[in-house]
Parts: C-alpha cells; structure tokens; sequence
C-alpha cells in the first residue's frame, strides 16, 4: 500500500466517523462483501412440510449468512420486498445431458462449435426455469461447466459425468453397421472420442473411467443395460458382467467418487448392486424385490416420469418407440412401489436431443404428480438431490456450502415464487410470471419483484 491510499483510508475514516456514516473499509480495513437482503418472505427451506411467513434472508457473497424475521439492513446491502412470497432452494435436476442438444447421429455429422453453443443456450434457458443445479449424466459438458463457473457462459451449476462407458453393442455404442470398431483396428469418430468409450472386459473398463475422471466428471455413468435411443440393444439385454462393473467401480473409488449406472431391468440392476454401483439411474422395470435390495444396499434410485414419451407411444410399435412403451409400461409400478417402500426417488428429466426438450423439462412437476404430493415432488428437486450431488465427495466442485436447502452457510441459490408451489407445483411449471426472483451463487438472474 502505497502513501497516497494509506492517507485517503485515514481521511476516509475521520469522515465517516464525523458524518456517522458506516462503511465496510473504514470498519474493517477490508473489502465488506456484497450483501443482499431479502425481506418479507415466506420460507421453505427444502426439508420441512411447511413455509415460515415474515422471513428475511441476508446473503453476503455467494453463502447465505443469515435469517431471520427482523434482519438489520447495512448501509452496504441492497434491499428487495419479497411482497410476502414464497423463497425456496434452487431447483435441481438430478439426471440431463447439456451437452446432447442433437440426436446421436447429429453428434456425429454437426460442427462441435455449433453444438457448443445450443449446450450454452440449452444452460441458460435451465437457469431461467429456476433450475440452479444440474447433474449432468453423460456427454462432455465440463468445458460448459468451467464457462459457467468462469461467467463465459449463463447457467445452472454442473455436476460432469464426461463420457459414457459402454460395452461393445451397448446403450453408448451408437455405431452405424458399418463403422469399424474403435478397438478392434478402427478409428474412434468424434462420438468415440468425447461422448462414449467403447471398453469390455475389466481392463478397458478401469481405463475407460481413469480417461473420463481425467476429463473432469465428478462421477462414473456406466451403461449397464438396454435404452432406447440406442439403435442396437433391447431393452432386456444385461451389459457388463459384474467383474466388469466392479472394475469400473473401484477406479471411481480409487478418485474417492461412485458409478451411477443407467439400467431398466431387475438382472441389470442386481448386477450393479452387486458390484457396488451408488445409482441407479432410470429403474423403471424394477420389481419390488430388487428395490428391497437397493434400499437394503442404500442406493439411489433416480427416475423419471418419461411423461414427454406418453404421447408418442402408439400400441405395438416396434424399433425405438417399441422399445419406449415397453419402459413406460413399468413407470406406474416403479414409482408407487418405491413411495411404498419409502425410496426417496430423484427429480430428474434425462433432457436431450432437441431445444424442444430443455424447454418442456418444466413438466416433469406436473407428471409427477400422477404418484407424489406437491411437496414430495419439492424435497426430491432440492434437498433430497443435493444428498445425491454431496456423493462426489472430494470431487464435488462446490464445497463452500450445502447446496438444496435454505439455511445459514448453504450457498445462495434460491428462487422467489408467486403461488404455492407446497400446495400446487405446477405453479413452477409457468416460470416467466410465477418465478420472480432468480439468485445463483448470491448473483441475480432475474428480479421482477419490483
Ligand atoms: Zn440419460
């Protein structure tokens, strides 16, 4: 500090005390971080049953640091009424792919450019549903990630998965006939390279997650049984053998973090199970026995409503859309039997291949609402994902605070909300009037409260 800034901070502080003005430098000798308070609100802190009326929420920086009914105001903090509505967490989805804005086959033929920018246009458009975290399951989305950390780019935090790991003729394998296979003499193309890693048997699969981990993903996906996008691998196949998920599972240890697996089916859910696999991503074939097994195992289950699908689902369909009727057939069964059980189900959307899809993610509120109350459907979207995210351990990339609830030391993502979401959570499916304010990490996206 040079003489001249030395002498202005003692003038500065003769005449703030003088005049009675309170500043951060003149008390502290140090920069006061940024300071919102929000006033007159009611809270719902992401676990309770209910919302607490006439709250203030006092954010400095990007962590909430305090709450209270009769907060004091600094002269550094900026005020905003809240007019009395609700103040939630953030919205998190637990299952999207920001970096599939096109169909697989696009993948292949578009420029990476172009894709990169629907990825950040998909981003912005999640942030400004409300969605302040997502759990990205596949695809190479941490150089989104690291935009968004970085302000290049505006969106929801993000949680890399990086590239599939499929076998060979699994659910990642999205080779035409024709293509040679990456390991057997052939090339990798661009969809070998950054979005699956073909590997089978033990030793490519520990190399396949070692590749990915070095890529950025904070967790394994591992695809361990048919999907549906996929052109090649019905729905009934097992993928991997157990040896094979367990070799993925004890590099992702090796890294302190876990494998989620994509899997319909009771055969390929036991396996992974078996193996140590933390997530089961989708599930929708499940019987209650092997559910009794994952609650047993303490797993996660993370599902979806697939309620988008519903509609295109035509009565004997064969190919992929067979293929999707035979899923939703077991969705009713899934999702009732883990509310009997008392399996906390993840609020996911698998959001992917067009614009369209980040667009009508929004309803996933509403379809749920088939099996689970408003406010189940809210602590699956905040704090029960949160849990969820918090399994990355050393390799969660947001470690100043809990992320999903309302509480002093969680970061500052919040929402404010016209309507009660607790009694009707459709009211967060029309987002442009009923979502007024928008905070992520203590930054406002969107403020039409005044
Ligand atoms: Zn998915």
């Amino acid at each position: 500090m040079n003489l001249f800034s030395k002498t202005s901070l003692i003038i500065i502080a003769l005449l703030t005390s003088l005049c009675g003005i309170s500043t951060g430098v003149a008390e502290e000798g140090a920069k006061v971080a940024n300071q919102i308070l929000i006033r007159n609100v009611s809270i719902w802190d992401g676990t309770s049953d209910e919302s607490v009326t006439g709250q203030s929420v006092l954010i400095e920086g990007n962590l909430i640091k305090s709450i209270g009914d009769n907060l004091p105001t600094g002269t550094t903090t900026t005020v905003i009424d809240g007019h009395g509505r609700l103040l939630m967490p953030g919205i998190i989805d637990a299952h999207t792919h920001l970096a599939l804005p096109v169909s697989p086959n696009e993948l292949r033929t578009e420029d990476q450019s172009y894709l990169a920018a629907l990825s950040m246009q998909a981003a912005e458009k999640v942030l400004m549903h409300g969605w302040t975290t997502v759990r990205d399951m596949g695809g190479p989305s941490q150089g989104l990630a690291r935009a968004i950390d970085e302000g290049i780019a505006v969106g929801p935090r993000v949680y890399p998965s990086a590239m599939f790991i499929s076998q060979t003729s699994g659910h990642g394998d999205f080779r035409s006939l024709n293509d040679p296979h990456p390991n057997m003499g052939g090339p990798a193309d661009i969809i070998g390279q950054r979005y699956t890693l073909i590997a089978d048997g033990p030793a490519e699969v520990k190399r396949a997650v070692r590749e990915a981990l070095r890529q950025g993903a904070t967790a394994i996906k591992v695809m361990a049984g048919g999907g549906i996008s996929s052109q090649y691998d019905p729905i009934d196949t097992t993928q991997y053998s157990v040896e094979e998920l367990r070799a993925a599972v004890e590099a992702a240890a090796q890294w302190n973090t876990f494998v989620a697996v994509h899997a319909y089916t009771d055969a390929a859910v036991r396996n992974a199970l078996e193996a140590g696999v933390r997530v089961i991503e989708h599930g929708h074939l499940l019987s209650e026995d092997t559910l009794k097994l994952l609650k047993k195992k303490d797993a996660y289950l993370s599902s979806q409503s697939f309620g988008f699908v519903r509609r295109y689902i035509k009565p004997g369909a064969s190919g992929r859309a067979g293929k999707a009727a035979q899923v939703m057939e077991g969705t009713d069964n899934l999702m009732l039997t883990a509310l009997k059980l008392d399996i906390p189900v993840a609020f996911g959307t698998d959001s992917f291949g067009s614009m369209r899809a980040y667009e009508s993610a929004v309803h996933e509120f509403g379809y749920r609402l088939r099996w689970f109350t408003s406010l189940e459907i809210l602590k699956q979207a905040t704090s029960h994902n949160a849990r969820l995210l918090a399994l990355t351990g050393p390799r969660n990339p947001y470690q100043d605070g809990p992320l999903g609830v309302i509480q002093v030391g969680a970061y500052a993502d919040l929402l404010v909300v016209a309507g009660n979401p607790l009694e009707d959570i459709k009211v967060l499916e029309d987002y442009e009037n009923n979502i007024q304010l928008i905070m992520k990490d203590g930054v406002i996206y969107k403020n039409t409260l005044e």
